[in-house]
């Protein structure tokens, strides 16, 4: 089922997607874990920073390209931002803490997921950005039926 499919000319309108999905989670009873898709620029990080100023507004998202997760929190809970970009096995995932915040119930944002198919909860939001000209980007999030 499609969620949104929505195309954005700016970061700062990929950023209020972010922020339309997170209000989503919240009133909807929609997974927690959003598996995001997209090259290198798309903008996988602008949307997460929109994703996780709503929930937490104080926030300063950055790309967790070699800490491999960030978290937040505050009173909006706690949310986990991963990059799997670098990640190569298994083992890194088990060791940064992933699997933790998903056991937890932390809303995570997984940047990169096209790199670990096989740690990809079942039951996830798919988020996948792509570049449809050099400042507007085609955003799609659906869920499985
Ligand atoms: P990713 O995390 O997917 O590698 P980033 O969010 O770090 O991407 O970077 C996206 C880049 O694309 C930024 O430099 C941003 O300014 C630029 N950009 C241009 N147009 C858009 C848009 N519509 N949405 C998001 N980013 C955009
Ligand atoms: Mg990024």
């Amino acid at each position: 089922m499609i969620l949104f499919d929505e195309y954005t000319n700016s970061p700062e309108e990929t950023e209020e997607l972010g922020r339309k999905l997170s209000r989503m989670m919240s009133t909807d009873k929609l997974p927690r874990f959003v598996a995001m898709y997209g090259d290198l620029g798309a903008g996988k990080t602008a949307f997460v920073r929109g994703a996780v100023g709503q929930l937490i507004p104080d926030a300063e998202v950055c790309s967790p390209t070699y800490s491999i997760i960030n978290e937040y929190s505050g009173e909006g809970g706690v949310v986990c931002h991963t990059d799997a970009y670098r990640i190569t096995d298994d083992d890194d995932l088990y060791s940064c803490g992933f699997y933790d915040y998903i056991a937890d119930g932390a809303i995570v944002l997984c940047e990169w997921s096209e790199n670990i198919p096989f740690a990809i909860p079942k039951e996830h939001i798919r988020l996948e950005i792509t570049k449809t000209g050099e400042s507007t980007r085609r955003i799609v999030a659906s869920v499985l039926p």
